[in-house]
């Protein structure tokens, strides 16, 4: 620490110079392990929001420190003019994961959605023989794919796209889980469609298994590219690796990200094989996307999730923690209307504004965060014990018994 003469706490560091972009909870988080933080009070917290579904193995996972600490100390950065190992094995085990194909490194989900919205272009111009012509993407209603402007754009929510138009044209939207309402949009300059295998911002919101199996064929037939933003169900989240193996269907892109470090940013696009030659030498790039650190980061958390069995654990644990929460919809049906999810990606509908719950959760030691359409958003990290998420039901329980009163 360098010695400082005025003493500014951190809420008014904060309040002078962050910008005010963000509805921030009254919370100074200092440290982290495992499941836990603590706030500069010394008040520990079960951090079930995992910084939004990024910290996949909880906090300082010893594994993951030490790849970094590692790695940080040998080569952090290249750029994308030379080849670096770590990227190499990153990009293959994703293949290993995904199916035969390529994989493209970026820094965060909204960079990942925009390769992909990119990869829709080029094919559009691939099927139409010109440019500018096929460039729809038919998206959902109620999706979110990030603040960039092209996934802003394939975001159909006033909140995000106010005061930002005009927007990047093409999108239409179809209704999640409404087969007709998206076959009805497609017409000769469709490209793509887009969506996320459970909508994760707007409530949780999954794809049925068959609407999924639906939009494949609607693509199949209309040379279209199914493309899934897995930015926030994928990498174990729901017990399988990605979010769209339930379905049993292969996309034709993923785009992915937040769990993919375990808190280092990294995103990454897998691209199927017979799409792969769309991208050419210049014709996209970023100067960060992969470097050593972040891919030995995401080989971190690739490891743990192999080693420990974290998607076996997580298909296990999850099944009798749901079955609890959902009980909520029972004994507090005045508050709790649904109980929506799968694996440790779940949200609990109630009748009235999110808010206070989250504050009351968090003073009695639960982080959550909140979603659209009035629900929290249960996001513990892939390596959370049985004895902490019985935990969380406990406090669940003594929060809506509270509000009951
Ligand atoms: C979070 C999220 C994004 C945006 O990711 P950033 O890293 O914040 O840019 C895109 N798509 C989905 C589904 C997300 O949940």
């Amino acid at each position: 620490m360098t010695p400082s003469i005025v003493r500014t706490s951190t809420a008014e560091l904060y309040d002078a110079n962050v910008l005010k972009n963000y509805a921030r909870a009254p919370l100074t988080l200092v440290r982290g392990k495992g499941t836990q933080v603590w706030d500069d009070a010394g008040n520990s917290y079960l951090d079930f929001t995992s910084g939004i579904a990024v910290s996949a193995l909880g906090h300082c996972h010893p594994h993951w420190v030490a790849a970094i600490q590692r790695q940080a100390g040998e080569l952090i950065h290249v750029s994308n003019l030379y080849r670096h190992p770590n990227q190499g094995e990153l990009a293959r085990r994703l293949v290993q994961r995904a199916g035969p194909g390529r994989v493209f490194f970026c820094n965060s989900g909204g960079e990942a959605d925009e390769a992909m919205i990119k990869l829709s272009r080029l094919h559009g111009v691939a099927k139409s023989g010109q440019e500018g012509k096929c460039i729809k993407v038919i998206a959902a209603k109620n999706a979110f794919h990030g603040r960039m402007f092209g996934g802003m754009s394939a975001t159909p929510q006033e909140k995000i796209q106010k005061g930002f138009r005009p927007l990047v044209p093409g999108f239409v939207f179809g209704e999640l889980n409404n087969l007709q309402s998206f076959a009805d949009l497609v017409d000769a300059d469709t490209a793509a469609i887009l969506v996320e295998s459970i909508q994760g911002e707007s409530g949780i919101n999954p794809c049925t298994p068959e609407f999924l199996r639906g939009l494949r064929q609607l693509c199949d037939r209309h040379n279209l590219l199914l493309m899934l933003d897995e930015v926030q169900c994928g990498i174990g989240r729901t017990g399988k690796f990605y979010a769209f193996e339930h379905a049993g269907v292969l996309p034709d892109a993923i785009a992915m990200a937040k769990g993919l470090g375990g808190g280092f940013p990294i995103g990454a696009v897998w691209i199927r094989d017979r799409f792969t030659d769309l991208f050419t030498p210049g014709s996209h790039g970023t100067t960060f996307g992969g470097t050593p650190l972040a891919c030995a980061a995401g080989l971190a958390v690739l490891d743990v999730i192999e080693r420990e069995s974290l998607l076996e654990t997580v298909t296990k644990r999850s099944g009798p923690w749901i079955a609890e929460l959902t009980k909520f919809t029972t004994d507090f049906a005045s508050q709790v209307l649904a109980v929506r999810g799968r694996g440790y990606l779940v949200g609990i509908q109630l009748a009235s504004d999110p808010a206070p719950y989250v504050t009351a959760l968090r003073e009695r030691g639960l982080l959550v965060v909140s979603a659209g359409g009035n629900v929290i958003r249960v996001l513990p990290p892939l390596v959370a014990t049985t004895d902490e998420l019985a935990k969380s039901v406990e406090i669940f329980r003594a929060v809506f018994e509270a509000k009951r009163a």
